[in-house]
């Protein structure tokens, strides 16, 4: 929307790269300043990059190499927003880690609470630290995935985002009579690093996607600019697929094909 993010920010985490940074560089478009928490270290290439684009921007930027599962860092990023007296108007937690993908008899209790403290504890961190400097038509967004929709086999994985939805509906109730809309966002197989780490079934994965091609950034960010813009005020509490239709029935359709019913 023309103008609305002159003169407020945003907070996106895990934005130094992937659907993170797109989200950031859509929003230094827009003209917000946008405060980037990651905890990759500050000589990452991904940082210099995202530094680089913010520049010719006529938004601006403030990278802040710091780990979502701390309190402490909330409290880093509680007093820049404070000191830059910018309306906080969103607040995006992408932040995110598949962990060892493990089954629940596979995975050990080290993995299951690393997962859930970086992808559940960390947003419930940022919501608590974040939503009372907000005010009425601010936007929250919470980033879990198809598989917080469906079942799958990675045990935390898969619990920390369906607990994330959890969330979002206990803060959207919360938040609804300040006018704040807190919404969760569900991707499907999306074009980002992490999913190179086990390229075999990241290019599997493909199968099972209706629309036959995996989500670029972009198009994650395409719904969450909506979301936190005034256009999507009346939303809050939802759980939004962007998935290329992996959640609707995709897999009944491939079964029918496969048999030759259709
Ligand atoms: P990515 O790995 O490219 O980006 C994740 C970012 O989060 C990285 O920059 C990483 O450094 C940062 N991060 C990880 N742990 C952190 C911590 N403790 N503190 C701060 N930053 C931290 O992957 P992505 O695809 O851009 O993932 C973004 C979000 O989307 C994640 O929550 C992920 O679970 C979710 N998601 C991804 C897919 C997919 O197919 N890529 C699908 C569904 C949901």
């Amino acid at each position: 929307m023309d103008n609305y993010w002159l003169g407020k920010a945003a907070v996106v985490t895990g934005g130094a790269r992937g659907q993170g940074a797109s989200i950031a560089k859509m929003l230094t478009r827009a003209g917000a300043h946008v405060y980037v928490m990651d905890c990759l270290p500050a000589g990452d290439i991904a940082w210099q990059q995202l530094q680089a684009y913010s520049k010719i921007q006529s938004g601006s930027l403030t990278v802040m190499e710091l780990d979502v599962a701390r309190p402490a860092s909330w409290d880093a990023v509680v007093e820049a927003v404070q000191n830059s007296k910018l309306a906080l108007c969103g607040l995006v937690n992408n932040a995110g880690i598949t962990g060892p993908r493990n089954t629940v008899t596979q995975a050990t209790l080290e993995e299951w609470e690393h997962v859930l403290r970086i992808n559940l504890t960390g947003a419930f961190l940022g919501i608590h630290a974040l939503a009372p400097l907000m005010r009425g038509g601010s936007s929250i967004i919470n980033i879990s995935s198809t598989v917080g929709l469906t079942g799958y086999y990675s045990a935390a994985h898969s619990t920390s985002k369906w607990a994330l939805r959890g969330l979002t509906k206990s803060a959207a109730l919360e938040l609804a009579p300040q006018g704040i809309c807190v919404n969760c966002v569900c991707p499907g197989v999306v074009d980002t690093d992490m999913n190179k780490t086990n390229l075999n079934l990241y290019n599997a994965l493909q199968s099972i996607i209706p629309m036959q091609h995996k989500a670029a950034p972009e198009q994650i960010a395409d719904v969450l600019m909506f979301l936190l813009e005034p256009n999507s005020s009346y939303i809050t509490g939802a759980d939004i697929a962007v998935d290329g239709g992996v959640t609707s029935g995709g897999i009944y359709w491939l079964v029918a094909q496969a048999v030759g019913a259709l």
